[in-house]
């Protein structure tokens, strides 16, 4: 089966990204399952800029194709943050149910549609070939008023949507899986997936 390695070392997006594009005919690789134990400084301003670094930095050392995603979360009333800093936000190394605590607590005043906040997830496919190809997707929701729910990873017990009546974290994981950003993010880089393993450039074994 042909390979591509998903450069992240996030446990938690891998196995939504196995189940987002398990039908597939690919073997999707962490850097783990690769064997790649690398941190990519992500030092852009952007979330493409980061998405870029991570795919290119990742193609470049194993001459495969590689997919990378940078997401996170942007709360307007935090002027977007924490944004591109999602996962460093009071420390990489600091519980999430501390960092959702905090973002909650800064937002005790601060009622209805103005606790608006988004998923972003971008999605980079660098080619050995030189090709990229980007995808952008959003999920657009509300900071829920306390922590909800044991599923998903991250800021998911504080994300609130609406339609669904439910924090992401309430949600089931195929449920998630559907409307996420990074759901939607994949699903749009699908067809493209399936071309470039149509043609040279992934490994098979
Ligand atoms: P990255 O690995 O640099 O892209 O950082 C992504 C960070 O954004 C994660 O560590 C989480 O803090 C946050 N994030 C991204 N996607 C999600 C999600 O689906 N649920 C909850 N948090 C997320």
């Amino acid at each position: 089966m042909k390979k591509i390695i998903f450069a992240t070392h996030n446990e938690g997006k891998m196995d939504e990204i196995r189940q987002i594009l398990e039908d597939l005919d690919v073997e999707l690789l962490s850097l783990k399952d690769a064997g790649i134990d690398l941190d990519i400084e992500e030092n852009g301003d952007t979330f493409e800029e980061n998405a870029i670094i991570k795919a290119k930095a990742i193609m470049e050392l194993t001459g495969q194709v590689v997919l990378a995603d940078d997401s996170g979360l942007e709360v307007d009333y935090l002027d977007k943050a924490p944004g591109i800093y999602s996962a460093r936000f009071l420390g990489e190394d600091t519980p999430y149910s501390i960092k959702n605590q905090h973002i909650i607590d800064k937002l005790s005043n601060v009622k209805g549609h103005e606790r608006s906040a988004r998923f972003v997830c971008v999605i980079a496919c660098a080619c050995p070939g030189g090709e990229l190809i980007i995808e952008r997707a959003t999920i657009e929701g509300l900071i829920a008023e306390k922590i909800s729910g044991t599923h998903g990873f991250g800021y998911d017990p504080i994300f609130y949507v609406p339609e669904f009546g439910c924090t992401m974290a309430d949600m089931s994981f195929e449920q998630k899986n559907l409307i996420s950003h990074r759901g939607q993010a994949l699903r749009a880089m699908k067809d493209t997936i399936i071309n470039i393993i149509s043609k040279d450039g992934t490994r098979e074994e």
